[in-house]
């Protein structure tokens, strides 16, 4: 038996809106990064955080801080997902972090698989950032 953490990417989860489903969907069929566990295998999903925001001075200590959500809950690995792979800058940062804090938890980079090429993926979700949006400033300034 396995208990699983996910760490989700801020900026996916707050800013755009994920819900981590494709997350899940692959950890309940044994997809992409979750095939290394047997169907065999009881898989339990302890939960789900997000990361605290990119770090700016703080490194990895934020995160390190937070990331007591899952290992105080005997977690056996804890999954960055798919998003956090392709688009975080610090991913290799927060696993050496996380790996040299928490030896007994295997950190693995990954979740769901995806039909984009990671290119392709980092274009969609650039995109979406570059959308444009209104803000309370266009209310203030009686543009909305
Ligand atoms: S640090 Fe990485 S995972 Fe966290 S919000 Fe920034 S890009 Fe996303």
């Amino acid at each position: 038996m396995s208990r699983i953490g996910i760490l989700t990417c801020s900026n996916v989860t707050q800013d755009l809106g994920c819900s981590s489903i494709n997350c899940l969907a692959d950890f309940k069929k044994r997809g992409g990064e979750f095939e290394v566990y047997s169907n065999d295998e009881d898989l339990t999903l302890v939960g789900i955080i997000n990361c605290p925001g990119c770090p700016t001075l703080t490194g990895p200590d934020k995160l390190i801080k937070r990331i007591r959500a899952l290992t105080e809950f005997q977690v056996d690995a804890i999954h960055f997902t798919y998003c956090i792979k392709v688009l975080c800058p610090f991913k290799e940062k927060y696993k050496s972090a996380l790996e040299q804090t928490f030896p007994d938890i295997k950190i693995v980079v990954g979740t769901h698989k995806s039909a984009l090429t990671p290119e392709a993926f980092r274009e969609k979700i650039k995109g979406l950032f570059n959308q444009e949006q209104k803000t309370m400033v266009d209310v203030i300034l009686k543009k909305a």
